[in-house]
C-alpha cells in the first residue's frame, strides 16, 4: 500500500543503545484530538495510545461522538485540533486508501454482484498480484475466517448475513493492513450468531496479532472481546482500562451504570464514613477520587445476596420480595426496601424457593462496593 506520511515535528527520536527489550510502542497515537462541527464538539479531547497488537474498544451511548472518532482513525475525517500517529507519521490529513488501515463496517460494503473470492482478492488485484497467488492468498484468509473453500466461487450476495461479515473481514485482511477499525459489524445479527462471532473475531485476533481498535454501544460485546475498554461519554474517553478495571473499579457513575443493571444509590460523607439518605452507615472498601460529600454507591447486583439471620455481611438490609426473574442459569430478585429497589442475582443451583412478598435480608460486604463521583 502506498503511503504519503507527514512526519511529526516533536515526534521522539528513536532510542539506541537499550539493555533492556523497549516496552511495546504504540502504534496509534492520539494527542488532544477534537472535531468540532459549527460550535459542537462531537469528539472533545482525546489522548490514547494503542499498543501493537492490542485490541481496544470504544464503547459509549449513541451520539457520545464513537463514530467520529473512528472516522478520524480511518481518515475519512480529520481532525479540527490534535495529533494522530500511525507508527510515528502525522496522520491528519492522509486520506484513508493512503493509511495502511481498513474498516469493517455494519453495511459491510461488498460488491454484490461478485464472487466470495473476487471480493477477497480485490485488494491483491489492485496491487496487480498474479491470479493464482491471488486465489491462494483467498482461500488461506477463508480458512482464517472459517470460510468453506466451496465458497470462493459462490455469490456474496446469497451467503447468510453471518457468511457476508466473514467475507468482509478476510477482503480487510487481504490488505494487509496494520490496524483494522471496526464500526459495530455485528450489530445487525441476531444474538446467537453475534456471541458466536464476538469469539471468533478475539480469536482471529489473537491467531492474527494485528491491532483491532473496535467501537459499540454495548458494553457486553466490549467485555468479551477487548484488551483495553474506553468509555466515551459527551466526546470524551471518561475511563480507559481493562475490562476488569472497568467492571470492578468504575471511574464515575456513568460507566458503573453503563453496565444496566447496577444498584446504585446516593450516600453523604459525614465523619468520615458514609451514609444512605436514610442514615444507615455503608461499608465500602474502594473510593474513587471524589471532591465533595456527595457520592453513589455501586454493588453488582451478583455481590448482593440474600442471607440468613446467621449469616453475616458487612452490609444488611431489610426488604421485601417483589419478583424473581430467571436469567437461565441465574436468577434475579427484586427486593424493594423502603424507597429503594435492590437487585440479587444468584446461581439457578444456589437459592430454594422465595416467594413473591416475603421478608428477607439481603447483604453484602464492603470489598464488593465502590463509591463514585458524577
Ligand atoms: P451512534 O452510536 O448513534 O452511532 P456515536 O457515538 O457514533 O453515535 P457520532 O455519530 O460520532 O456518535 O456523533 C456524535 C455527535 O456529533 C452527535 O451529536 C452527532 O449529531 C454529531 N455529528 C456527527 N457528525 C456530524 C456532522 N457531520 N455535522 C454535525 N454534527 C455531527
Amino acid at each position: 500500500m502506498s503511503l504519503a506520511m507527514t512526519a511529526l515535528p516533536d515526534a521522539p527520536a528513536a532510542q539506541s543503545g537499550h539493555t533492556r527489550p523497549a516496552p511495546a510502542k504504540p502504534v496509534l497515537q492520539l494527542v488532544g484530538v477534537k472535531k468540532i462541527f459549527g460550535d459542537f464538539a462531537a469528539v472533545d479531547g482525546i489522548d490514547v495510545d494503542i499498543k501493537e497488537g492490542e485490541f481496544v474498544t470504544i464503547v459509549g451511548p449513541s451520539g457520545s461522538g464513537k463514530t467520529t472518532l473512528l472516522r478520524m482513525l480511518a481518515g475519512m475525517e480529520a481532525p479540527t485540533h490534535g495529533y494522530i500517529t500511525l507508527r510515528g507519521e502525522l496522520m491528519n490529513d492522509v486520506p484513508a486508501d493512503k493509511r495502511p488501515t481498513c474498516l469493517v463496517f455494519q453495511s459491510l460494503a461488498l460488491f454484490p454482484h461478485k464472487t466470495v473470492g473476487e471480493n477477497i482478492e480485490f485488494a491483491l488485484k489492485v496491487r496487480k498480484i498474479a491470479p493464482a497467488v491471488r486465489k491462494e492468498r483467498a482461500l488461506e484468509l477463508m480458512r482464517m475466517v472459517r470460510l468453506p473453500e466451496s465458497y470462493y466461487g459462490k455469490n456474496v450476495m446469497r451467503c447468510s448475513g453471518g457468511e457476508k461479515q466473514r467475507v468482509a473481514l478476510a477482503r480487510a485482511f487481504a490488505y494487509d493492513p496494520d490496524v483494522l477499525f471496526f464500526d459495530e459489524p455485528l450489530s445487525a445479527l441476531d444474538y446467537k450468531l453475534k456471541k458466536a462471532l464476538e469469539k471468533e473475531l478475539k480469536d482471529l485476533h489473537r491467531e492474527s496479532g494485528k491491532t483491532f481498535v473496535y467501537i459499540t454501544h454495548s458494553l457486553e460485546e466490549a467485555m468479551v472481546m477487548s484488551d483495553r475498554i474506553g468509555v466515551m461519554s459527551r466526546g470524551k474517553i471518561v475511563q480507559i482500562g481493562t475490562p476488569e478495571d472497568i467492571y470492578t473499579k468504575p471511574a464515575n457513575r456513568f460507566v458503573a451504570e453503563f453496565f444496566g443493571e447496577v444498584n446504585s444509590f446516593a450516600v453523604t460523607k459525614r465523619g468520615g464514613a458514609w451514609f444512605t439518605s436514610e442514615g444507615l452507615p455503608v461499608r465500602v472498601a474502594h473510593e474513587q477520587s471524589i471532591s465533595g460529600d456527595e457520592a453513589t454507591v455501586i454493588v453488582m447486583p451478583e455481590t448482593m445476596r440474600i442471607i440468613d439471620p446467621q449469616s453475616r455481611a458487612d452490609n444488611v438490609i431489610k426488604g421485601k420480595i417483589y419478583n424473581e426473574y430467571s436469567l437461565g442459569s441465574r436468577i434475579q430478585y427484586q427486593i424493594h426496601a423502603g424507597e429503594r429497589i435492590y437487585l440479587v442475582e444468584a446461581p439457578r443451583a444456589a437459592v430454594g424457593h422465595i416467594a413473591a412478598g416475603e421478608e428477607v435480608s439481603i447483604g453484602w460486604d464492603a470489598a464488593d462496593a465502590i463509591v463514585v463521583g458524577d
